[in-house]
């Protein structure tokens, strides 16, 4: 058996596509664009390839993007007086601070001055909170991403024996909070658990967000169970070449799940489709307007 490949750069491309339709009925409405504000201090190298990324789809789906660079030496205190500005400023529907930051700034401090309601990233803890309790807040991207490439697999989670390898705050846990309000019965899985191979045995759907080069192998599949594989790790072979490979070893997994992601072209392109979609959501919110229902769950079924 072969897995069925789940075409993240499609979904993602049509949620992209449906949000810039909603977009464009926004402005209709109310005359203005919904407002992105993108914060990037100092000059890592991966952060400014995602912001670039971010910001180009920003521009892509009709929206207004508001890039803030700061230098890698900017105090804690000029960031959340920016921040303080971005959650006065109307214009602004979504603030986005791209992580890392520089050592000198507390993270926690950074994202709990994010206005909840603009927290478009979902890390603020009126969001976890809002998730944990089932109220409507904003989901953190990735695992937003993820649910959304699960149901374009099966319309119905209910009932699945999900399994989430890694806890953290970005990925693994709210990840297991969407599946649990999906009504699957959900393990979540880390460092210190006990018989890993075993525990993801008895899942119907896995999903991997460790951060460890092919963890997951294909002989602790589920034949016909569904595998989302949000690892990205970058592989440099001794010729200096390099490549990404996912958390799960992609080569076993394919022989024996009945669906998986490919990495890349699987999860990641969510992503940043999914940062799309909470900014559109943010901006109709804040202006009582409508939020067209196909954005989430498209007549089609998906890509
Ligand atoms: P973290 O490092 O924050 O968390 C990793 C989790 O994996 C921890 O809970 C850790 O357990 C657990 N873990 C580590 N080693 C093992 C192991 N051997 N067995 C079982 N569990 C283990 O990572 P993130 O959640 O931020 O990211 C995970 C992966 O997803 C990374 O590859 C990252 O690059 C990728 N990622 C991809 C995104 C995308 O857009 N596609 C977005 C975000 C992340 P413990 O808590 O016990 O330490």
């Amino acid at each position: 058996m072969t897995a069925r490949i789940i075409d993240g750069k499609a979904h993602a491309a049509a949620l992209r596509g449906r949000v810039a339709t909603a977009v464009a009925a926004f402005r209709a409405v109310t005359g203005r664009a919904p407002g992105l504000a993108v914060v990037l201090v100092g000059e890592d190298a991966a952060s400014s390839v995602y912001v670039r990324s971010k910001n180009r789809a920003t521009g892509e789906a009709g929206m207004r993007g508001f890039e803030h660079r700061l230098p890698a030496d900017t105090s804690e205190a000029d960031l959340l007086a920016l921040i303080d500005r971005l959650n006065a400023d109307p214009a602004v529907d979504g603030i986005l601070v791209q992580l890392p930051l520089p050592a000198q700034i507390d993270a926690d401090a950074v994202i709990t001055r994010i206005d909840p309601d603009k927290d478009v990233d979902g890390f603020h803890p009126v969001n976890v909170g809002r998730l944990a309790s089932g109220l409507a807040g904003f989901v953190p991207c990735t695992p937003l991403g993820c649910l959304m490439l699960l149901k374009g697999v099966a319309l119905s989670l209910s009932g699945l024996d999900a399994v989430v390898v890694g806890r953290s705050a970005i990925v693994g846990k709210p990840m297991a909070q969407l599946l649990l309000a999906e009504s699957c019965t959900v393990t979540i899985a880390h460092s210190r658990t006990r018989d890993l191979p075993g525990r993801v045995r008895q899942a119907d759907v896995v999903v991997a967000a460790v951060g460890v080069p092919g963890l997951v192998k294909g002989d602790w599949i589920k034949p016909g169970a569904t595998v989302i594989d949000v690892g990205i790790n970058r592989i440099v072979r001794a010729d200096g070449s390099s490549s990404l490979v996912g958390d799960v070893d992609f080569a076993s997994a394919v022989q024996v799940a009945g669906a998986i992601t490919p990495v890349p072209g699987g999860v990641g392109p969510m992503t940043i489709a999914c940062l799309m979609r909470n900014a559109y959501v943010s901006a109709c919110r804040r202006e009582g307007a409508a939020i067209d229902p196909r954005v989430d769950a498209p007549e089609d079924g998906g890509a």
